[in-house]
């Protein structure tokens, strides 16, 4: 425990520095906690006086907790978050201040967001963007500033940030929802939300390791590095030990955690060595996707504090298991329900599995969305790679789940282990056994008894698009079966019809197996049509497919300018990401690689020619040298190589070009030059190597 929580128990600081519930109930008149309870459930708008009253007592909260700042704090489409510093003070007649925030500050703010990505949204003449609070995500206090959580715009309307489409599609997967609870004649359920649960895989290494890496500095990742003598063979990392100085950094990062309210439950060692995993307790999508951002911010920020560097890169070492993040996706209302639990009776059961096919029939029409919320430089590394869920979506949903969909396609009873007899609208699926559905490690979406756990995204991905995306083809498929539904003279036959049909149309999305295999690839490719895409280059494009931009429209979460903004973005950075790291390549071959060989070279000569001096032969040495200079002379040509494609790369025109000549000319050249350097790595003395080798990496903390 650090000094200012000593003597404390959790719950005497678990969200000390949040403006939360229950700090509003103590501090705001009856009448303005009520408003602000009513937008943050419902949406609905704030007007000005409340604001301000909110406002003041925010910033008298903060300031007693010793904040003298206050940030409007948005995620533009860098893919992590900004923030522009306002002091509270404010001028007086006479000469002092006073510390002052009103509802207008809190409400909306302008900053001068020129510098951010808007993929050719925004004229440089009408740079300005403004940001608006977001009332449903928690303002709190860190270093001294108060934040608030808020959308960020164009002047004109477009959205340039993750949080905007985000809460557009909690909005309509919400209506959407109710249309269907209704019809199963539930009249409690007022609002139903998605929520999420985002499982944070991260590697920790020494920093004045890490210092040495060029790479690691300027990437994220290892551009060169040979396999280590050991790896991650032995499985002992996995859950085992954790080592002292990892163990006080994530007792540290759990308290600053818990500070800001974020629900941090597990700590675990992962697969790889050095990895480790973080998971939070769920919430609704939109404040998990907050969340998930802090917490990756304080775990960089934390670490350096333990001298330890804390990699949130999809791949930092070749060869070894790379970071993800599952994205665990599920509906509630606020009646109670979760509405993937399959639940113990007749009704529940239809409601779950109509919930369930819509689900499945959205995953199938939207696979390559879902792919795509998963594309980065750094993702490609893991997706197909067998150790991550393959780039073919497909979706696990157990035996069990199986045999009942099954008995319902072809209306017959379920017999079998689980004893469920299963008659449709008769007999009640009350066995499912939540444990039962799951362990699919291969699957990318995988049913784990009342959930889905969506494993491609990658660890530095921000987990919005993903959930945009989700809550967008539900509310979609939602929307479809209501209206097919509402106007049905018989509910239960039509319900059936409806489900069976769907399953039978879609039932190719749902596999079960090893997800890994080579089959499973010609399988889903082959038999069942699926689309494999396998790069970010291959699924960006599908980004503007015709009914992809027709469903955005439809429910307003993006125009098709927004969607081609958006597309432009990831494809520029994709190729920005592949330009850093071959012109890192390029530096750290020319300026500390081949001079590490050629003094190593000359060590070898010098000796080669004072043992011939006095006559002794050796034929190692002299082969190592030949070695060497072989190997320096193929090093020299790849570098040149690549560096004559870095130059081509100005002859590409188009965004999406370019993005697919980085990928398939540019990266080419790139392995070819790590390999070299990986085997000249394994034949020169450690004494000259120039940087520190991946078992120090690994293995010293
Ligand atoms: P594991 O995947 O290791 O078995 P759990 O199943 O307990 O662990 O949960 C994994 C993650 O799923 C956690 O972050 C948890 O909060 C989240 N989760 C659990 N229930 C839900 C839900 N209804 N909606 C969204 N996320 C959930
Ligand atoms: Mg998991």
């Amino acid at each position: 425990m650090s000094e200012s929580t000593k003597n404390q128990t959790i719950t005497d600081f678990f969200a000390c520095n949040v403006f939360n519930q229950t700090v509003m109930r103590e501090r705001l008149p009856k009448n303005v906690f009520k408003a602000v309870m009513q937008t943050k459930t419902f949406g609905t708008a704030l007007n000005s006086s409340i604001a301000d009253v909110v406002a003041n007592a925010m910033k008298d909260w903060a300031i007693e907790k010793g904040a003298t700042h206050f940030t409007h704090w948005f995620q533009p489409m860098t893919g992590i978050t900004a923030e522009k510093h306002d002091s509270f003070i404010s001028p007086t007649s006479d000469g002092m201040v006073i510390l002052e925030f009103s509802g207008k500050e809190l409400v909306k703010g302008e900053p001068d967001a020129s510098s951010f990505p808007s993929g050719g949204l925004r004229a440089t003449f009408e740079a300005r963007g403004y940001t608006a609070w977001d009332p449903t995500s928690d303002a709190f206090i860190k270093d001294n500033t108060l934040y608030i959580p808020t959308a960020f715009c164009s002047y004109t309307g477009e959205v340039l940030d993750k949080k905007t489409p985000l809460l557009r599609s909690m909005e309509v997967v919400n209506e959407q929802a109710l249309r269907i609870l209704k019809l199963f004649g539930n009249t409690t359920a007022t609002r139903v939300m998605t929520t999420a649960g985002a499982e944070q895989e991260y590697f920790l290494v020494d920093k004045a390791l890490y210092d040495q890496r060029e790479d690691l500095i300027l990437t994220g990742r290892t551009l060169f590095g040979a396999k280590p003598p050991k790896g991650q063979e032995l499985e002992d990392h996995y859950f085992g030990n954790i080592k002292d100085r990892v163990s006080d950094f994530m007792k540290d990062l759990d308290e600053e955690l818990w500070k800001l309210g974020i629900l941090a439950k597990t700590e675990h060692n992962e697969v790889a060595p050095a990895q480790h995993e973080l998971a939070p307790i769920f919430t609704t999508t939109n404040i998990a996707a907050d969340h998930n951002q802090l917490m990756m911010e304080l775990m960089k920020k934390i670490a350096l504090k333990h001298n330890l560097v804390c990699l949130l890169h999809e791949k930092p070492f070749a060869g070894v298991n790379g970071s993800g993040k599952h994205n665990n996706w599920s509906m509630s209302s606020n009646d109670g329900q979760n509405l993937l639990d399959p639940g113990d009776t007749p009704m529940e059961n239809m409601q779950f599995l109509t919930f369930l096919c819509a689900i499945i029939k959205g995953v199938d029409e939207y696979s390559d969305l879902i792919r795509l919320s998963a594309a980065s430089a750094g993702n490609d590394h893991r997706l197909g790679a067998n150790e991550a869920p393959p780039a073919i979506v497909s979706m696990f949903i157990g035996d069990e789940l199986q045999s009942v969909l099954d008995a319902l396609e072809n209306d017959t009873t379920v017999t079998g282990s689980s004893s469920v007899k299963f008659k449709l609208g008769v007999d009640a699926i009350s066995s499912f056994t939540k444990d039962s559905t799951d362990r699919n490690r291969t699957s990318p979406m995988a049913f784990t008894g009342n959930k889905f756990e969506f494993r491609m995204l990658g660890s530095a991905d921000s987990i919005s698009c993903t959930n945009v995306i989700m809550n967008t083809v539900v509310a979609q498929q939602l929307s479809i079966f209501a209206d097919e539904l509402e106007k049905a003279d018989d509910f239960s036959s039509a319900l059936k019809a409806l489900l069976v049909k769907t399953i039978k149309e879609h039932k190719r999305i749902v596999f079960n197996g090893n997800g890994y295999s080579d089959e499973w690839i010609k399988e889903a490719t082959e038999e069942r049509h699926l689309p494999n895409l396998v790069s970010t280059v291959d699924c960006l494009p599908t980004y503007l497919a015709d009914k992809n931009v027709k469903m955005f429209e439809k429910f307003r979460i993006y125009s098709k300018t927004e969607i081609a903004s958006r597309t432009e973005i990831l494809l520029e950075n994709y190729s920005k990401v592949i330009n850093i790291e071959a012109l890192t390549m390029i530096d750290m071959a020319k300026k500390q690689i081949y001079p590490a060989v050629m003094n190593y070279t000359k060590e070898v000569c010098q000796n080669l020619s004072s043992l011939k001096s006095v006559g002794i032969e050796n034929a190692a040495a002299e082969k190592l040298a030949n070695k060497l200079s072989s190997l320096a002379n193929s090093l020299d040509e790849a570098i040149t190589a690549l560096e004559q494609s870095l130059l081509d790369s100005k002859n590409v025109e188009g965004v999406l070009e370019l993005a697919r000549y980085y990928r398939n000319d540019v990266f080419a050249k790139m392995q070819l030059l790590r390999a070299i350097a990986d085997e000249l790595e394994t034949n020169v003395s450690e004494k000259y190597w120039p940087f520190p080798v991946y078992s120090d990496l690994l293995f010293k903390i």
